[in-house]
């Protein structure tokens, strides 16, 4: 059996999918080569929480409070899942976020989907953009930066579009730098371009 390079914790917090989640596991311990397990307890965040003026999460906020449900847990990496949106000054939204000091991150899924756009719903490209969000945000927890590759699944998104335009794989450059970090990916997360 080949070595595991690190364990995950996937963390649902309000509203997902099972079928999201389930697939969404299998796919990262493919791409990761990854112990992952996906959490049995939904979490909800409290209400004080919530920016009533903007409709919004502070994703800062969310991430330590994820953090200090989970870590005693163990797990090397948490990855929490929400069903709501989130933002972080100065922006009006992220769809993601991470602290590599912490080993965590955590990515926001309403904007991920097509209806949010105002185009029909879409199972296929809502998965895929959530799969690139998960990579894009567990890269950051080993250290990686945004990649100048707009193809890289480590460029920085702006809107969906970028989302969308980059693949679900690490250029070459980040790929190395994931070894060096002594993360070994999957050949199906490696961008051959
Ligand atoms: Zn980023
Ligand atoms: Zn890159």
């Amino acid at each position: 059996m080949s070595r595991k390079n690190f364990t995950l914790l996937i963390q649902p917090c309000g509203f997902i999918e099972f079928n999201i989640l389930k697939r969404l596991v299998e796919v990262l311990k493919d791409k990761f080569n990854v112990e992952a397990d996906v959490s049995t307890e939904n979490l909800t965040p409290p209400l004080t929480y919530y920016d009533w003026r903007r409709g919004q999460y502070l994703a800062s906020r969310i991430l330590d409070w994820i953090y200090g449900k989970v870590k005693f847990l163990n797990y090397d990496r948490i990855l929490g899942l929400c069903g709501f949106d989130a933002y972080v000054e100065p922006l009006n939204f992220v769809f993601g976020l991470a602290d590599p000091f912490k080993g965590i991150a955590a990515v926001f899924l309403p904007r991920l989907k097509p209806e949010f756009y105002g185009f029909r719903p879409n199972n296929e490209k809502y998965f895929e953009r959530i799969v690139k969000e998960c990579m894009h945000e567990l890269g950051h927890t080993f250290g990686l930066e945004h990649c100048t590759n707009k193809k890289c699944v480590m460029s920085f998104s702006n809107s969906i579009v970028d989302v969308d335009y980059k693949s679900a794989a690490f250029c070459r450059n980040c790929s190395l730098k994931l070894r060096s970090a002594g993360v070994e990916i999957g050949s199906s997360a490696i961008l051959f371009q």
